[in-house]
This record gives structure tokens, C-alpha cells and sequence, in this order.
């Protein structure tokens, strides 16, 4: 059996031998039992977790002041967690929109507490980043929030922020695409489903002295000091997802790290933005300087072909190529787990659609 290669924006392709090592273990994992049969404080689960984190602590050289907590709810949780354990008696949050990810986390912190957007892409149709000198910061919120990667919209920052209050990103779909130096954040958040794992865990990065005076309304399961202090077993974990998020930890490690998956990164994109770029008949809205290097979104000339071009595609064993229905078009999801002969296929494909249709 051949598997098609899959675009998805998430949950998103894994990397085959993943899936082998889970199939293989289905039935057997631990004394004749799946991961999933167990206590999650039995020895060999919380033996797993320990391994977990010491791989990502080692991938991502994550400091030893940082808190590694792996909790439920998606990134979309996290878009009330943060202000609820952040604001630690400030009353305001700075946010940069640059897309729709941006804009939920900005709509549910108004909930919580005075939200100022610093910078707003939507003025430009999300097409590029604002300019730096133009955002209007404060320095005295207690902290700053934004999307390195905005999946939907296909922008991406290509450095970090430098700011001076305590920075926060939403990295659920770049993280491991890149090394990154964890010391410039106080806090980095990803739901596992695009370049980690299944869906159903979500990963926290916080620094630990910021953890410890959440809101009094936080619920409980929401409250990042309660996952810090028991090794984020403070209720019953998604137990499976965690344990395909260790094996694709494994899997990073052994492709050559995060400096790898950069380097794979690049070249991907790289080959999809210069097919569309060689041809008058497909287009990328954003502009290079912030062009995301993960998802790319593209439109054709023609929006009447959209449904042909997106049925031959399958036909070539190419799925999930539909734009996000906020935007319409098309668009290629590039995570870690893709092959370049994926996007070579792809880029075939596009360039033969186009002599047939152009
Ligand atoms: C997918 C995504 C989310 C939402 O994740 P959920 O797990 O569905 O809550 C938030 N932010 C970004 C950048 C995403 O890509």
C-alpha cells in the first residue's frame, strides 16, 4: 500500500515510521497491554512522560527554569489560560493580529482583561507583517502576545519580537520547524496536532516564576501551577496522544534535531513558492518578506477550476489542498513529517494543470 501525501493544516500527516511503531505496539506496549490500557501513574507511563520531556528539553535545549506542561483544551484554551494565569494583577495585554489565530486569542483575552492590538495585518488583508516602528507597545502590560506562524493565512515571522515586557507565542503550528532560543519567551504554547502528534494535548513552555498566581476564578485543569508541581499528572492526560508525541520526538531526533526540520522546511517551501512564482497562473497573496514556510496558501487564475484542480490533485495521490474556508483557494500545509517528494509531486502536478488549463 502506497499512502497519498496529505496537506492537511491539522491534524496533519505523521511521519509514517511513527505509525508503524504505533501499529506494532498497539497490542503490546507494556506487559501485554496498549498505552492506552494503563494507569496513567503506572510506572511505565510516568517512566514515558519523564522521557518525553527530557527529549523535547534536549531538542528545543529548553533552560531548566522553564516548566514543560502538557495539558488539554487546544491551543484555543490557552487563548484564556495565558491571560488567566499571566496577568498576575496587571489589568492589560498587549496582542500584534496578524491573522486568525491572532484574532481568536485577541477576542477571548478581552474577556479577561484591557487588550490593546499593537499592530493589525488585517488593515493590509493579512498579506504582510506590519513594520516594527510602526507597532504602538506598551511597557507596561504584562505581556505581549503573537502568532510566530498563522497557519490559515500562510505569515510568518522570520524573528522573534524584541520587546520589554514578557513575550508569548502561539507556535502550535511552527514549533520544531526551527531552533529557537526559548530564553527570549516567558511562555510558548502549541496544540500537538500540526508538527507534533494526534490532537487532544497541547504543550506549555513557561517560565516557572510566572506560574504561580493565576487568576482566583481559574478553574483548576486550567491553572498552569497545578501541572507544574505533578508533572502535568493532575488529572487523567490524554494518554495516547502523549505517548505518539514521544515517538515523534524520537523521530525529530533522529532526522538530526530542529536544525534539520529547518533545513527540510526551507527547501520545501522554497520549491512550492518558486513554482508559483514562475507562472502567471497560480498566485500566493502574502509578500516574500512574510511568506510562512509551513502553510502556503495559493489561489489559481481562475477560481472556476478550483474544483477540477483539487480533484486531479487526489487523483495524483495529492489530498487535503482545499484553502481554509474563511479564504477559499487552495493551500499546502509543509510540516515536518512531509517528504520533499511530496512537494516535488505537487509542484508536477501544478505545473501540468497549468499547461492543460492556463
Ligand atoms: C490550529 C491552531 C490553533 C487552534 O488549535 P486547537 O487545537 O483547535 O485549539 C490555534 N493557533 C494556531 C496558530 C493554530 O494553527
Amino acid at each position: 500500500m502506497t499512502r497519498p501525501f496529505n496537506f492537511s493544516a491539522g491534524p496533519a500527516v505523521l511521519p509514517e515510521s511513527v505509525l508503524k511503531q504505533v501499529q506494532a505496539e498497539m497490542l503490546d506496549w507494556h506487559q501485554g497491554m496498549s498505552v492506552m490500557e494503563m494507569s496513567h501513574r503506572s510506572k511505565a507511563f510516568v517512566a514515558m512522560t519523564e522521557q518525553c520531556e527530557a527529549l523535547l528539553r534536549e531538542l528545543l535545549n529548553i533552560p531548566d527554569d522553564y516548566a514543560v506542561l502538557f495539558m488539554q483544551g487546544g491551543a484555543t484554551a490557552q487563548f484564556s489560560m495565558v491571560p488567566m494565569n499571566l496577568l498576575r494583577g496587571n489589568t492589560k495585554a498587549d496582542y500584534i493580529n496578524t491573522g486568525i489565530w491572532s484574532k481568536k486569542a485577541i477576542q477571548e483575552a478581552e474577556r479577561y482583561c484591557d487588550v490593546k492590538v499593537v499592530t493589525d495585518a488585517s488593515k493590509n488583508q493579512y498579506n504582510h507583517i506590519p513594520e516594527r516602528d510602526s507597532w504602538t507597545l506598551r511597557d507596561d502590560a504584562a505581556y505581549l502576545h503573537y502568532t510566530p506562524n498563522e497557519t490559515v493565512n500562510g505569515i510568518e515571522f522570520s524573528d522573534v519580537p524584541k520587546v520589554n515586557v514578557p513575550l508569548v507565542a502561539d507556535m502550535s503550528s511552527n514549533i520544531l520547524s526551527r531552533p529557537i532560543n526559548v530564553s527570549d519567551y516567558a511562555l510558548i504554547y502549541a496544540g500537538a496536532q500540526k508538527n507534533m502528534g494526534p490532537s487532544g494535548i497541547t504543550l506549555v513552555i513557561v517560565r516557572k516564576d510566572l506560574v504561580d498566581a493565576p487568576l482566583d476564578s481559574t478553574p483548576s485543569t486550567m491553572a498552569y501551577k497545578n501541572f507544574s508541581d505533578c508533572g502535568s499528572l493532575y488529572n487523567t492526560p490524554p494518554t495516547f496522544a502523549w505517548y505518539v508525541c514521544k515517538l515523534v520526538f524520537e523521530w525529530v531526533k533522529a532526522q538530526g534535531g530542529v536544525a534539520a526540520m529547518e533545513q527540510m522546511a526551507e527547501k520545501r517551501s522554497r520549491l512550492l513558492y518558486d513554482t508559483i512564482d514562475n507562472s502567471d497562473f497560480y498566485s500566493s497573496p502574502v509578500h516574500p518578506n512574510s511568506r510562512s514556510r509551513i502553510n502556503v496558501p495559493f489561489s489559481l487564475k481562475d477560481s472556476a477550476l478550483d474544483k477540477t484542480f483539487l480533484a486531479e490533485a487526489e487523483k495524483q495521490g495529492l489530498h487535503q489542498l482545499e484553502g481554509h474556508r474563511s479564504v477559499g483557494g487552495m493551500r499546502a500545509s509543509l510540516y515536518n513529517a512531509m517528504p520533499l517528494e511530496g512537494v516535488q509531486a505537487l509542484c508536477d502536478f501544478m505545473r501540468d494543470f497549468e499547461r492543460r488549463n492556463g
